[in-house]
């Protein structure tokens, strides 16, 4: 099945022309719970790692006592292949990437605060011959239940390319003034920036926080960039605008489901995720070199 987003609320360009530069497109994920295979594109779930390659743990916990505590295994939260994501910059001669990180949060150098701890690992997936199966992969209810908020439940992906204006502050300083006064004039929504839920590439909104004055990599100060956001939620609720608009993120095959039913929840939080209260955060990695150490923004 394919999952499909509506409609923006405007042809944005046709108003403002000069936003066409800005266009960019970025990937819905649509992730679903469900059983995704070991090598297939996921969020949670199992990782196509090989067996001979130990599992990445966390030995940054203390008890009440200053005693330390684990090491505890690494959360697998994310799989991409080169198949299913072409636009991924991928160092040469991978094909695969892993994210993984401690659902707890923990001090960190960059950015400078409280957050995710993450792992970015790349592979060449024809590489990998003895593969460690998914009952043989360190089982996070082992040694996280599940009130962790940044723990992902297992989830198939249905890939759609949807086209985004960036947030605010990446814009002219003159422009956003204008268009926001343009969609507020006629009621509505600006559902044709910073598109929500868990995506690959594009912008992220920074409502809570302001955009930081410097995204630079900590290693080689090269610019970030967006490569996956996580959102606790993967649309809106209820309607806006004049004409009770729907919201454009509630795909048009899932529009059907009754409010608050079973289906409704798990096609609108779909990882089971609160991320940063019930917001969302962005996992960025070095636009020069992918392989350079990953910053955790959360909103
Ligand atoms: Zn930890
Ligand atoms: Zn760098």
């Amino acid at each position: 099945m394919s999952l499909t987003t509506g409609a923006p609320a405007a042809d944005i360009t046709q108003a403002f022309p000069e936003l066409a530069a800005y266009a960019r497109t970025t990937v819905r994920l649509h992730p679903r719970r469900g059983t995704p295979d070991v090598r297939d594109s996921h969020i949670g779930g199992p990782l196509y790692w090989p067996a001979a390659e130990s599992w990445p743990y966390c030995d940054r916990h203390k008890d009440v006592n200053g005693r330390p505590q684990g090491p505890y295994p690494l959360v697998a939260v994310a799989q991409l292949t080169a198949a299913d994501f072409p636009e991924i910059g991928f160092p040469a001669g991978t094909d695969l990437a892993q994210i993984l990180w401690c659902p707890e949060w923990h001090e960190q150098p960059h950015p400078e605060g409280w957050g995710q701890a993450c792992r970015v690992v790349w592979r060449r997936s024809d590489e990998i011959t003895d593969v460690l199966t998914a009952t043989e992969q360190p089982d996070p209810e082992d040694h996280w239940d599940h009130e962790w908020d940044m723990l992902p439940r297992a989830c198939v992906l249905t890939p759609e390319r949807v086209v985004e204006y960036p947030w605010r502050e990446e814009l002219p300083e003159d422009l956003w003034p204008r268009v926001e006064a343009w969609l507020e004039e006629r009621g509505l929504p600006d559902d044709m920036f910073t598109v929500p839920g868990c995506k690959l590439g594009g912008s992220m909104n920074w409502a809570t926080t302001d955009m930081p004055r410097s995204l630079q990599c900590p290693v080689c100060e090269a610019p970030l960039a967006l490569f996956l956001q996580f959102d606790t939620y993967e649309w809106w609720l209820g309607t806006s605008g004049p004409d009770q608009r729907q919201d454009r993120f509630r795909p048009l095959e899932e529009r059907h489901l009754a409010d608050h039913s079973r289906e409704f929840d798990a096609s609108r939080e779909p990882t089971g995720m609160t991320v940063g209260r019930g917001s969302h955060a962005g996992l960025f990695l070095c636009a020069a070199d992918p392989t350079h150490p990953p910053s955790f923004f959360t909103q």
